[in-house]
């Protein structure tokens, strides 16, 4: 289970997704939620908003994630050379690039909790 805290305007929008799931998520306190890890990927992106993710601050897909496809700014700094999310820090388990530990550890605990 994620344990999923709301934020407050958001909480009247989770709390509407959540009891229309089956079966519904059962509450861990009054703003909390138990989302199953094979539920949480499919969570609407707009109520998770500012959301508390297992202790830490939800973040968007699309904004720490590097994807290697998309196109580079034309930039000549030789020291992101080795370093694919610049100063961040990279999934060993699926190669993801990350803006920070903190991010790349979410990351871990949602997409790999079995690592
Ligand atoms: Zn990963």
């Amino acid at each position: 289970m994620i344990r999923v805290r709301p934020a407050a305007s958001c909480l009247r929008a989770f709390a509407a997704w959540a009891v229309a799931q089956d079966p519904k998520l059962r509450t861990v306190s009054a703003a909390e939620f138990a989302v199953p890890v094979e539920l949480f990927p499919v969570v609407p992106e707009d109520v998770l908003a500012g959301a508390v993710i297992d202790g830490f601050p939800y973040e968007p897909p699309g904004e720490a994630p590097v994807e290697s496809s998309a196109p580079e700014p034309a930039v000549e700094v030789s020291a992101a050379a080795g370093s694919p999310a610049g100063s961040g820090a990279v999934c060993d388990e699926c190669g993801r690039g990350f803006s920070s530990a903190r991010g790349l550890d979410t990351h871990r605990r949602q997409a790999h909790p079995e690592a």
